[in-house]
């Protein structure tokens, strides 16, 4: 920090504006103990030019043009490893998401590859600024009948930007439409009605732009009128799961499962017949599905359900799990940072000498499978619905 700060709190030096804005619940601030336990959890503090620990110092001290021409907020991985651990249970994740709003709000630096987002996902409904009528690209080469496009069903897919537009994910929503077809599941889609959940966004600090999103999206699924909306990503997952019940005040009126949940338990009511494959496979922890959801055990149940293979799980797991680095829009604004973070983490998933490394979102497999490409490293990703396709009984 430099010399010519101030360095005593006083209670004129406090900015109740901008701490309520950060921090609704802005007093928690104040008993900061500064221990450092954020920043020491921050898989991207060494890059800031401020510790999430000295950044809410500042913040305390109503240093406001100091915190909002800083880079740390745009750096946040949204990882949630900070707010797990901070022993004053402040909402340290949240309050960085919040630093990004301010900044959108108040005229502050607002990265262009942000607001060129914000635009593509405006305008045409997804992050790649794509005309939206291609949302089903990633089905070609594979036999899905066209019927399966916004009909009835128990099941409806919603596939996600992602993985319905990035070639290195389309493998993921191919897998687990050809194990429904297998398996004689019925399942719909909503094809070019579907729109970005708008996670993108929310995680950008641009939440007001989001409602819309929100609202196409649920319409369209209550219309479809299914039991079940499932999605392979684990931040469509905590975006419909999370965040649109309370963006729109009101219970969607269907279950949402991540795809990890629908498959474990269609393997343990036997409608999924898996194949001896003996591997050794280690596991990584997407935040938004595992730290930010609670959903650890789902992909571990199938991996364990599938004879012969061995779980070998990282020396960092569930809980405690490392961000790959894919998360809170840092790929767009800092690809340099993701590759930093990503390189660790595949190190860390190398050290348990696997044959595979299996996670459960399509981010986290671009992330890792960029991170193994960068180092060259010849090793498997694959995500859960991956895995099952290739081991299934057919
Ligand atoms: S972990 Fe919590 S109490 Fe410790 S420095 Fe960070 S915000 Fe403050
Ligand atoms: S959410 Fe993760 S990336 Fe963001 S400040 Fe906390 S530990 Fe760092
Ligand atoms: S969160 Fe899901 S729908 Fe939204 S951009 Fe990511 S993959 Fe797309």
């Amino acid at each position: 920090m430099s010399p010519s700060l101030p360095r005593v709190l006083t209670d004129e030096l406090l900015d109740r504006e901008f701490m309520a804005q950060v921090e609704p619940d802005w007093r928690k601030l104040l008993s900061c103990l500064q221990c450092g336990t954020c920043s020491a959890s921050c898989p991207t503090a060494e890059l800031m030019d401020y510790s999430p620990r000295q950044l809410w110092e500042l913040i305390r001290l109503g240093l406001r043009d100091e915190v909002m021409n800083s880079r740390t907020f745009w750096l946040c991985t949204q990882c949630y490893a900070c707010t797990a651990r901070c022993p004053r249970g402040i909402m340290t994740n949240e309050t960085m998401r919040r630093l990004r709003e301010w900044a959108v709000a108040n005229g502050y630096s607002v990265p262009q590859s942000l607001l060129m987002m914000r635009q593509a996902v405006n305008y045409n409904h997804n992050i790649l600024n794509e005309d939206n009528k291609t949302r089903l690209i990633w089905s070609e080469g594979i036999e899905m009948p066209p019927e399966r496009v916004q009909e009835p069903a128990d099941i409806l897919l919603f596939t996600g930007c992602v993985s319905a537009l990035y070639p290195m994910a389309y493998s993921i929503p191919q897998s687990l439409v050809q194990i429904f077809e297998q398996a004689h599941v019925g399942y719909s889609l909503l094809g070019s009605e579907e729109w970005c959940c708008g996670y993108p966004l929310y995680s950008a600090g641009m939440k007001d732009e989001m409602v819309k999103l929100a609202q196409h999206n649920v319409e369209r699924v209550r219309a479809a009128g299914p039991k079940i909306l499932v999605t392979t990503c684990s931040s469509c997952y905590y975006t419909w799961h999370h965040l649109y019940p309370e963006i729109l005040g009101e219970t969607l009126g269907f279950e949402v499962l991540h795809a990890s949940e629908l498959l474990s338990r269609m393997i343990q009511e036997g409608t999924i017949r898996l194949t001896e494959t003996p591997w050794r496979v280690t596991y990584h922890d997407p935040c938004d599905l595992g730290r930010k959801s609670g959903l650890f055990d789902p992909p571990r149940e199938i991996i364990r359900s599938i004879p012969g293979m061995h779980l070998e799980e990282m020396p960092r797991s569930r809980e405690n799990a490392m961000c790959c680095g894919g998360g809170g829009d840092v790929a767009m604004t800092e690809p340099e940072a993701v590759e930093h973070v990503s390189v660790e983490r595949l190190q860390e998933a190398l050290s348990t000498n696997p044959e595979a490394i299996i996670s459960s979102c399509q981010q986290c497999k671009r992330t890792l499978l960029q991170a193994a490409r960068k180092t060259r490293t010849r090793i498997r990703v694959l995500d859960v619905c991956e895995l099952v396709w290739q081991v299934m009984e057919k």
